[in-house]
């Protein structure tokens, strides 16, 4: 018995699990040390585990969403990247379909496999080092994780996503946006060099400089070209303190001018703005900018609030550790835990709007908007500039500045409620790309395989190109429903 054998045996016998010797060609099913019987091809050892249990498959078969259950007949928290190599090449060979798992987070079954294998890439999650100016991570290290280690050297990621309890793997996979992309980018346009696990099997390594093609083609490229394993990202150097400012508006063309110019004079750190109800039953609209600071330096208030057009005496500003800026949703999500609107469906829209139409579109949607159609979930309106974006996966409006505008809804457990919210979803989503808008594609829409020709058009051959190159049988990541 090998080494890796005899640990992955401690570990399974520990938690009472029947271990996994192989996989039955003929009945095409797992087979484990009780059930053997007939011919079967043996798994390679793993230094992790992988798991065939219902009560594990069923929580794969399950997302942020809770909308769409896909299940798998296995699930692999790998122990080493070579687990996931073994795995990939091992469902290779007997055509079972992949997908990386990293939180979840996603909501209409992106990270979901039916009859296949979720690589659960939460046990790879090992800082390996930091430096000045950037970090080393596994792919299942969540976003926290690496900032409270970055803090400890006054450094951060320059971007982070408003939730940062997501994988590293995950929000690369898909973009990464936030308050800071007015500056630098989305996520993805801070990364400097990956290794991947492609569909072929095959672990690479791939930067700007070295196997370009695959780099393109795993940032943004929602899994369907390998699986990330590591990550090194840029870091930047981080204040101590942010200074929060929530200015609130009644009209929206006034709240998108200045968001307009805010980030052109680059004047805050972050800039963000939703859509929020007001006491009579309508909305409003909030900016929320921040700058941060490291005393004895300090903003200048009067500067910072100069020439904007705010309803004036209702803003609110309030100091903030940089960390509590970074994590400020870790309270309302403990609240939203607690009292379960957490665990319900999330048919989230997520779109990216010309900014040339956004009053326009914006308006006419939350004209009809109601408290029921978002669940009491937040709105989200921002604007991103694009000559900072360099992926050429990660798809906006061919515009200079393109508006994140999101619905994060929260639906009771009704399936006519959540039909019909999906239905919106949709009807939002035509709307928005027949005046040449796209989707982010974390949310929940329904979309065929044309609605994904048109996303990636212009770049549609590439990543078809890629796709044979780099995932030859289609193994990765069919819960995207792209090819
Ligand atoms: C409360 C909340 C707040 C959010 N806020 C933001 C935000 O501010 N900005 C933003 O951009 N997004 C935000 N998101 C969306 C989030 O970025 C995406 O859903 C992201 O994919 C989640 O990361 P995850 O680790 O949960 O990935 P998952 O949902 O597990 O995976 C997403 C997709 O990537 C694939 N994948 C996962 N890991 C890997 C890997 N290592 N290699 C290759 N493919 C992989 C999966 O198969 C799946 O297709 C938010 C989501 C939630 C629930």
């Amino acid at each position: 018995m090998n080494h890796n054998a005899s640990r992955r045996q401690v570990l399974q016998g520990a938690i009472a699990i029947a271990i996994v010797v192989g996989f039955d060609l003929v009945n095409r099913e797992w087979v484990t040390s009780a059930s053997a019987a007939s011919e079967f091809e043996s798994l390679p050892p793993l230094d992790g585990i992988l798991y065939t249990d219902t009560a594990t498959r069923n929580a794969a078969a399950d997302d942020f969403g809770h909308l769409v259950r896909r299940y798998p007949t296995a699930l692999l928290k790998p122990g080493s990247v070579e687990d996931v190599v073994r795995i990939v090449r091992f469902a290779r060979s007997h055509k079972l379909k992949v997908a990386a798992r990293g939180q979840a987070h996603s909501t209409y079954s992106q990270s979901q496999v039916e009859a296949g294998i979720v690589i659960d890439m939460s046990s790879l999650n090992t800082i390996h080092s930091i430096n000045a100016e950037q970090a080393e991570v596994d792919a299942g290290v969540l976003w926290s994780q690496l900032l409270q280690a970055s803090l400890e050297e006054q450094l951060t990621p320059p971007v982070l996503t408003d939730y940062i309890e997501l994988s590293v793997g995950g929000t690369l996979a898909v973009g990464g946006i936030g308050g800071r992309s007015h500056r630098y980018g989305v996520q993805v346009d801070n990364v400097l060099s990956l290794q991947v696990v492609t569909g072929a099997g095959n672990l690479e390594t791939c930067s700007r400089e070295q196997n370009r093609d695959l780099f393109e083609a795993v940032l943004a490229g929602l899994g369907q070209c390998g699986i990330i394993v590591r990550a090194t990202v840029r870091l930047v150097s981080a204040a101590q303190n942010a200074r929060v400012f929530l200015l609130f508006y009644n009209e929206l063309a006034a709240l998108t001018h200045d968001q307009r110019l805010l980030i052109a004079q680059k004047r805050f750190d972050y800039v963000e703005g939703q859509v929020v109800a007001d006491a009579s039953g309508g909305w409003r609209y909030m900016l929320e900018a921040a700058s941060f600071y490291t005393p004895p330096n300090k903003p200048n208030n009067n500067s910072l609030l100069a020439g904007l057009s705010y309803s004036q005496g209702t803003e609110q500003i309030e100091d903030k550790s940089y960390f509590d800026f970074a994590n400020r949703l870790a309270p309302t999500v403990a609240f939203l835990k607690e009292n379960g609107a957490w665990f319900y469906p999330h048919p989230w829209l997520d779109l990216f709007v010309p900014a040339t139409v956004v009053d326009r579109f914006v308006g006419e949607i939350v004209s009809g908007l109601t408290l029921s159609d978002t669940g009491q979930g937040p709105v989200l309106l921002y604007p991103v500039p694009t000559d900072r974006l360099t992926l050429p996966l990660f798809r906006v409006p061919d515009e200079a500045v393109v508006f994140l505008f999101a619905i994060l809804r929260t639906a009771p457990p009704d399936a006519s409620a959540i039909a019909s919210m999906l239905a919106d979803n949709r009807t939002f989503f035509e709307r928005n790309r027949d005046r040449g808008g796209y989707r982010y594609p974390i949310d929940a829409v329904p979309f065929s395989q044309a609605d994904w020709k048109q996303h990636f058009h212009p770049v549609w051959g590439r990543l078809v190109s890629a796709k044979r190159r780099y995932d030859p049988d289609n193994l990765l990541t069919p819960g995207q429903g792209i090819f």
